[in-house]
């Protein structure tokens, strides 16, 4: 049974709240798109998606700018 990550999949949204100025966090996509731009001090975290039960995404506040990295959990489709 292959456990697919709900947000990546559009099954989910975002309800997670930014704690500095509490408006809602926007989804910046899988963390693994972002590789090329943070360099290799990310490549351990290649091979989050599916295989450890989560999925790890970038999650950023529009309004100040806050961003986090958010472990997803899957889910079973
Ligand atoms: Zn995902
Ligand atoms: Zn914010």
């Amino acid at each position: 049974m292959q456990k697919q990550c709900p947000l990546c999949n559009s099954l989910q949204s975002i309800r997670f709240i930014c704690p500095v100025c509490g408006e809602r966090l926007l989804d910046g996509g899988k963390i693994e798109d972002y590789l090329d731009a943070y360099g290799p001090y990310f490549e351990s975290v290649t091979d989050t998606n599916d295989h450890n039960g989560h999925c790890t995404h970038l999650l950023y506040c529009k309004h100040c700018g806050y961003d986090e990295r958010r472990d997803i959990e899957t889910i079973e489709l």
